[in-house]
């Protein structure tokens, strides 16, 4: 076996690592993973992490998932893959079958890719394609949202608001029209997360009066706008999303990517609002975080306007591994097991115990807005550091000291687990988050001690 360091020196001489600024792993140590078992990774010298963010946002139902390994291993005896134009299987079809039911056959019609931002592309292209084929040809244009994260190829970029990730590319970027966030944060004096809602709908409302004729489709994600903070909103937003994008002949898309599968309380965010899109796209948790897997799932009237003798009216987008057998047969064991174990009820309770657990966190005096969405859980926290890493390079550190895999969005903090804690891995989870921002904050500048200094004045005036 090679020693962990030696894996950490060859990584970084051949691995190009993603979201990472490499010269960073100067200071950050790197972490060599040997193995993986229900929610903890283990790491070459035997330490281990729980995987409080569920290895960004996929892994459902823990790492090597007895029932999943058994399904992509039967499938593996049987047809790995083939290609999906000329032929069919029955992995593919089983999937897209059960998709549609979980969307009462709204959405029946099942496009495959392998990521993400592949979902969002071709979504993009299905709306702008759907209405060349209607004879619209002027509508061309999106709208998304303050924030918004909808991945990171050049076409998704467009609808992604992010700086960090655009500024490189600015040129490269065919920009779509920016309307406000929903997020209930922004609430004033005497607003609930409702008024922000239709503050932010009124809006979309707005652009669409000047604007509906060029514009071909608003894509949100709904209730949780993850990667920009784990921005959360009410309902009605969608629910007004959905109205305007029927008055004013607009396709919705919604990007279920990060939010899908369980990871809000219901299996489709959607669900909340009573609402479903002309577009709905899933990945990450879809496959159970096994294998690389996104479906874009669209609607009767989408796939009518595309079904005609003439070949340059159909959908031509063309990838290599669409529908692979072995991704689809890990969507469908992770369906198993929504279904066997009744997941979503069960994640309700847990849900409430991790929100009780993390009251103590939210009494510190540099912590704000602990929200929750289904298994989302966030809070922002007020802590600066003129010199080294930042909050999120130093949490991330010291969780893993305390063996646990947290990865902070700015100053957000947020645990999205897999739906498989038991009691003393909640437990853990709970205690090492609090230990992990104790330790930080001990190391602000100046801000943790003026807080201190300022609560037990406080304290002491009660
Ligand atoms: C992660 C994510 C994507 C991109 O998915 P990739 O598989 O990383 O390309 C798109 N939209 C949302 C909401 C996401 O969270």
């Amino acid at each position: 076996m090679i020693s962990s360091a030696e894996m950490v020196q060859r990584s970084l001489a051949s691995v190009w690592h993603p979201c990472t600024q490499m010269q960073h792993h100067e200071q950050t140590p790197l972490i060599p993973l040997a193995r993986g078992a229900g929610p903890w990774l283990y790491d070459q010298d035997g330490w281990r992490y729980l995987d409080a963010i569920s290895s960004w946002w996929v892994n459902l139902f823990g790492h090597a998932n007895p029932r999943i390994n058994a399904a992509v291993i039967k499938q593996l005896e049987t047809l790995e893959h083939a290609m999906l134009a000329g032929f069919t299987h029955a992995p593919v079809i089983e999937l897209s079958e059960r998709l549609s039911a979980l969307t009462g056959h709204a959405l029946g019609h099942a496009f495959y890719a392998s990521d993400g931002a592949s979902a969002i592309e071709i979504a993009l292209k299905m709306s702008f394609h759907y209405w060349q084929n209607q004879g619209q040809k002027e509508k061309q244009e999106y709208i998304c949202l303050r924030g918004s994260y909808h991945g990171e190829t050049v076409g998704a970029l467009g609808v992604t608001d992010v700086a960090l990730f655009r500024e490189a590319y600015g040129a490269l970027i065919r920009p779509a029209h920016l309307v406000a966030s929903p997020d209930a944060r922004q609430a004033g004096a005497g607003e609930d997360a409702q008024a922000v809602a239709l503050r932010a709908a009124a809006e979309v409302e707005n652009v669409l009066h000047r604007r509906a004729g060029q514009i071909a489709a608003i894509i949100v994600e709904p209730l949780v706008q993850c990667a920009s903070g784990m921005q959360m909103h009410h309902p009605l937003y969608l629910q007004k999303l959905r109205a305007l994008c029927d008055a004013h002949q607009v396709h919705l898309i919604a990007d279920e990517i990060a939010v899908g599968c369980g990871r809000t309380g219901t299996f489709f965010a959607c669900e909340q609002a009573h609402i479903w899109p002309d577009f709905l796209c899933l990945s990450k948790g879809i496959s159970g975080g096994y294998l690389p897997l996104s479906v874009v799932l669209s609607t009767e009237a989408v796939y009518q306007a595309f079904y005609d003798a003439d070949i340059r009216r159909g959908f031509l987008h063309s990838h290599s591994y669409t529908g692979n057998p072995l991704a689809c047969r890990a969507a469908l064991a992770t369906l198993d097991i929504f279904a066997q174990d009744d997941v979503l009820a069960r994640n309700q309770a847990q849900a409430q115990r991790i929100m009780e657990g993390l009251q103590s966190i939210a009494a510190l005096p540099q912590v704000r807005h602990l929200r929750q969405c289904g298994m989302i859980f966030a809070f922002d926290v007020d802590a600066s550091f003129q010199h080294g890493p930042s909050f999120a390079r130093r949490i991330f550190a010291a969780a893993a000291k305390n063996e646990l895999l947290l990865r902070p969005i700015g100053n957000t903090v947020y645990l999205m687990p897999p739906y498989v804690l038991n009691p003393a891995e909640t437990a853990h989870l709970l205690q090492a988050t609090e230990d992990s921002l104790r330790a930080v904050l001990r190391e602000a500048d100046g801000a943790y001690d003026a807080a201190r200094a300022q609560q037990s004045a406080a304290e002491a005036a009660a």
